[in-house]
This record gives structure tokens, sequence and C-alpha cells, in this order.
């Protein structure tokens, strides 16, 4: 058996007739830019997360940038972040000219720890910007209190959680403004590069939205320079469609996960942390195994694909050398990133893949002996 890290083809077979006409409608009218399709996708989708105000973006990375520029973050400001996320989160930080200050994250989820934070706050302290990571929202309650403590925006970046809960409330309802990618493998996914910035901050909407087109008020006339960071019709189009089956490929993935959780059960082998009063949407499923490399290597030999995210952690990477951090900076990251493995989940698994996936892993642990910790 072969079996994909994600399958965008078994989604598309599913759902192609609707997908066929919402593009046509778009080819048809030949509004592409800013069309209707964008503002409608826009109310639709912060409705769903429970904000007012939403901002088509060309990618999840300009969303970040955007939302760091509504922020008013500017050169010589810091901003804080986990060392474990994909680099767009730093990358959106250091196009403002600010710092990107890292602080470690929670032993169980990999998501930032809030206890670590206030060591790293100083005078140049503007913003947090919190990954709820793989799915699962990061522990927001004390964030916002020491945000308000230290008067600092709290931004999220949502990319792997659109639709996810923290006690009951949304990914991307809870800090000053939230950062959505939809790039293809992602939950919500378009046909190539997406994004959207959330907030129920008018005039920072406001902002943002003239700084995502050209620093525009109208056609001719500019406030200031921006950029060119619309969203386009045709992903609208797509996605508009999509946002309708969202909550039911969630649930999809979460069974996918309840029946992991079972069927992995190892010495060995540890299944992801569920926080109890969070509603995870798996955009990754990840173990940890002791002899993780082995064991990726025996599932690739069976046909299996699995990713890694993220193997270097980013304070450790050659681009952030010049931040000056070091080996052991970040004990919890450096180690969980050596264990991690992200197996297949998307809501078109079948039982029989699933199955397969378990009995694989179950062979390999068979023959392996290794305890963890
Ligand atoms: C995917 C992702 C991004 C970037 O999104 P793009 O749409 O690819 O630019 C940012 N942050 C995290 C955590 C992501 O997973």
């Amino acid at each position: 058996m072969k079996i994909p890290f994600v399958d965008l083809q078994a989604q598309y077979q599913a759902i192609y007739n609707e997908i066929n006409a919402a593009i046509s409608h778009v080819l048809k009218s030949a509004d592409f830019i800013l069309g209707k399709d964008v503002r409608l996708f826009e109310q639709e989708f912060s409705q769903y997360c429970g904000v007012t105000q939403g901002i088509g973006c060309s990618s999840g990375t300009s969303a970040l940038h955007l939302a760091l520029l509504g922020c008013k973050v500017k050169p010589g400001d810091e901003v804080i972040t986990t060392p474990h996320t994909f680099i767009a989160t730093t990358e959106a930080i250091s196009q403002t000219g600010a710092k990107s200050v890292f602080s470690d994250i929670d032993k169980d989820t990999f998501t930032i720890d809030p206890k670590k934070i206030e060591t790293a706050i100083t005078e140049k302290t503007k913003a947090i910007i919190v990954v709820h990571l793989y799915g699962q929202c990061a522990d927001m309650d004390p964030i916002l209190s020491l945000a308000k403590k230290y008067n600092l925006k709290v931004i999220e970046d949502a990319a792997q959680s659109h639709g996810a809960l923290y006690k009951g409330r949304k990914a991307g309802s809870m800090g000053d403004v939230a950062c959505f990618s939809f790039y293809p493998g992602k939950n919500l996914g378009a046909y190539g590069d997406a994004g959207m910035v959330v907030t129920n901050d008018e005039a920072m909407a406001e902002h943002m939205r003239i700084v995502s087109n050209h620093g525009r008020k109208d056609k001719y006339e500019h406030l200031l320079e921006g950029f060119n960071y619309r969203l386009d019709t045709m992903q609208a189009s797509i996605l508009r469609v999509k946002l309708r089956y969202l909550d039911q490929w969630n649930d999809k993935r979460k069974k996918i996960a309840t029946m992991y959780r079972k069927l992995l059960n190892f010495n060995g082998l540890n299944t992801p942390y569920e926080r109890e009063s969070n509603s995870h949407v798996y955009h990754l499923y990840v173990v940890r195994a002791k002899e993780r490399e082995k064991f990726k290597k025996y599932l690739t030999s069976k046909g299996i694909s699995t990713g890694i995210h993220y193997p270097i952690p980013l304070h450790l990477q050659e681009a952030y050398h010049y931040l000056g951090y070091v080996k052991g900076d970040f004990p919890v990251t450096e180690t969980i990133s050596q264990e991690i493995l992200s197996l297949p989940i998307f809501p078109e698994m079948t039982t029989d893949q699933q199955e397969y996936i378990c009995s694989m892993t179950m062979e390999f642990f068979s023959k392996n002996t290794a305890k963890f910790r």
C-alpha cells in the first residue's frame, strides 16, 4: 500500500462540481482582483472565526506581516514568539524591521509556554505571536493577562488551526489580530497561495486593508506605500465552497485522531497530548518516538509518507545565526525536535489506510524494545 501524507486529489474528486462551477463563474465575470467572492469570503470566514473584520491576503506569510504592521510594530521593536514553528512566523517579524525573541514551548502541547514568556519581555517588546500549533490552541488566558500587564499586542498565528477551540473560543478570536494561511495542505486550503487576517478592531482592519492594496485610499490616491498582498478572486471563490465543508472535515480529522490514539499504544511511542479545555483540529498528527529516524525509515519502506514539523528549531537555523542563540537555549524545543514525527492525517483517509499505518507501526515497535524515558 502507498499512503500519501495528504491527498488533495481525493478531496477535489469529492467536490469538483461545486469547485468547477465557482471557478467558471469567476472566469465568466472576469472579476479577478478584489472581486465579489473576496468580499463575501472575508465576511463568511471572519464570521466563522467569531470576529467582525477579515482582510483577504495573498498568503499566510503576508497576513502575518500585515498583522504586525496593524499592531504598529516598527524597526527596533522586539516580538516574542516560539522557536518551534514554521519560519514564516519570524520572517514576518523581520520584514517589519523588528527582532524575533524566542521563548520555549510547553513540554506537552509544544505551544509557547506562558510561564516562560515574562523573562523574555523587555522595554522594546511590542507584541507576542502565539502559534496554535498542529491544530491546537496555545494556552491563551495567561498569555492575554501578561499582554495586558505589559501593554503588548497579541497576534495569533492560526495558520494550522482553522476551527480549533480554546475554552469554547475560536482560534482567531482571542488576540488583537489573527492570521490564517490557506496554503493547499492546510485544514482549509486554496488551490494556490492565500491567507487572511481577522480582527474585531475596525481601525486596525482599515489600516491593514489599505496597506494590503498599495496604500490606496481609492484607485489613484495613495495614503502611504503599501504592498500587493491581495487575495485573488479565484482563490476566494474556491475557499467559499470549501469553507462549507470545514467543520465536517475537521470532525473526520478528530475521528482519525481518536482511532490513532486507541491503536497506537506502544512502549516507545507517545500520541499527541490534547489539553482538556481545547478542541484540537489535527492539522498534523504528531507522535513522539525515541527512535524517530529508524521509525520514519521503516514507515517509508512500507510506502507510508511522514513529515517532521519541525526538525531544526528556528533559533538554530543558519538564517537566525545573527540573533546569537546557541544550542541549549530552548531545551524543550531542542529535545522534542529530535523525537517528533507527523503521521498521515487527512479527512479522506480510509479505515484501511489507517489500519495499515497502525499495523506497520506495531510491527516496528514489537521489533524495537527501546523504552521512552
Ligand atoms: C503555513 C504556515 C504559515 C505560512 O503560511 P503561507 O500561506 O504558506 O505563507 C505561517 N505559520 C504557520 C504556523 C504555518 O503553518
